[in-house]
């Protein structure tokens, strides 16, 4: 059997996952959202010249020798100045507020001793003391934002400041889910004899929408031929279609000839990745299908490795790809059956920073139980044969 490497099928979903079209958003509902266009400041910042300090606006010729200035009013942040600071004079002014005409310093008020309607500056104080100028920040038209970045509270926070209430980002994937399974219960519904308590439709739309997608849920499909074809034909008209469950080569895995039936193209069968081999990817016109097969595990590996990275591409995140981070096993580790093996580790910083990676005791793609001990997965590559303890390897964190 010919088993498609990891690397190799994330490449061909990669391939087919295409930045979707651009919207308009307002700016409160864009983060995490990527830009589709270079989002600009739309104004100067500062806008104007103004006070760092509160103070008194000043000219700094006035006050090198210093000498007492005479007190022509008061500058709040918001206010206007009526009239330009006449020489021999200081207006009061707090931080933020607009340098009136003339100024060009602002003497702090701890550098100032006050007597009445006099203000006289302990020394001199050079142009620009305590003056923030317009433009110094941000200039007007300035890209706070490439296209293509994910926006962060850091682009936000910069456009909200710079004037900016919406921005073009790229469409967020609708993203079906349903999941096949006579044997499966709802959720928290009484035990049955037989049958187990299905979780992998809550998986994936916890993991779709940590991911940014918006998600369509459809009820759980029974094990039959003509219902589940029914189902699938109701679940294709978004972005993504992902269907756990029936894709193994069981005389009850009715999720390949509904697909089919649908007109949904394999584009590959199987990798060579544990858990998760029976990993279907096809795509049908715009649409997207992911078969996971039904396992928990199997179900979280393979969104990891593929369904999440895909989401992040269609929203416009062109460098997405499997979230991989660094890690060191503490313990000797091998792969499984010569394929790739993603083993539930605990996930813990060391000294110097690097993860620390411990698999737990068990491992096996339903054990569910091992996954809740767990911070993730470790990964073991299948040519790797055992690798000792203090190997660097990759990780995907939960
Ligand atoms: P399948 O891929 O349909 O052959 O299922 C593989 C294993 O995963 C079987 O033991 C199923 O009972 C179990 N399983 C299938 N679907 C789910 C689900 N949605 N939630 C939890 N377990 C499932
Ligand atoms: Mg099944």
């Amino acid at each position: 059997m010919t088993l498609l490497e990891v690397a190799e099928a994330w490449e061909r979903v990669a391939a087919l996952a295409a930045p979707l079209p651009a919207e308009i958003v307002p700016l409160d509902a864009a983060l995490g959202r990527v830009a589709a266009q270079d989002a600009l400041s739309a104004v100067d910042l500062p806008p104007f010249d103004r006070s760092a300090m509160d103070g008194f606006a000043v000219r700094a010729a006035d006050t090198s020798p210093p000498r007492g200035l005479v007190m022509a009013g008061e500058l709040a942040a918001g206010d206007v100045a009526s009239s330009a600071l006449s020489p021999g004079s200081a207006i009061g002014i707090t931080t933020g507020a607009a340098l009136p005409e003339g100024a060009d310093a602002v003497l702090r008020i701890e550098d100032a001793k006050v007597d009445g309607s006099r203000v006289t500056p302990v020394g001199p104080v050079a142009v620009g003391t305590s003056v923030r100028y317009r433009g110094e920040d941000v200039a007007r038209g300035a890209v706070l934002a490439a296209a293509g970045s994910s926006l962060g509270v850091q682009h936000v926070t910069a456009l909200a400041s710079a004037g900016v209430g919406s921005v073009l980002v790229h469409r967020r994937p609708v993203v079906h889910i349903l999941a096949t399974g006579t044997e499966l219960l709802e959720l928290g519904a009484p035990p049955e004899p037989g049958r187990i308590h299905e979780s992998n439709r809550l998986t994936i739309r916890l993991l779709a929408e940590r991911a940014g997608a918006e998600v369509v849920m459809h009820p759980v499909v029974p094990d039959d031929a003509a219902t589940t074809r029914a189902a699938v034909a109701a679940a294709l008209d978004g972005d993504v279609l992902a269907v756990s469950g029936g894709v193994s080569v069981g005389p009850h895995d009715h999720v390949k000839p509904a697909l089919e039936a649908c007109g949904v193209r394999e584009v590959f069968w199987r990798v060579r990745l544990k858990p998760g081999k029976p990993l279907w990817f096809g795509r049908v016109d715009a649409t997207l299908v992911f078969g996971l097969p039904g396992n928990p595990l199997s179900t979280v590996a393979c969104f990891l490795l593929f369904v999440g990275p895909a989401l992040r591409r269609l929203q416009g995140e062109a460098a997405a790809a499997p979230p991989y981070v660094p890690a060191r096993l503490t313990v000797p580790a091998r792969p499984a059956d010569g394929r790739t093996t993603l083993l539930t580790a605990r996930l813990v910083h060391g000294e110097d920073g690097v993860l620390e990676a411990t698999p737990t005791e068990g491992q096996g793609s339903h054990l569910t139980g091992a996954l809740a001990a767990s911070d993730g997965f470790v990964a073991i590559p299948h040519a790797a044969g055992e690798l000792p303890a203090g190997a660097r390897v990759q990780a995907l964190l939960l």
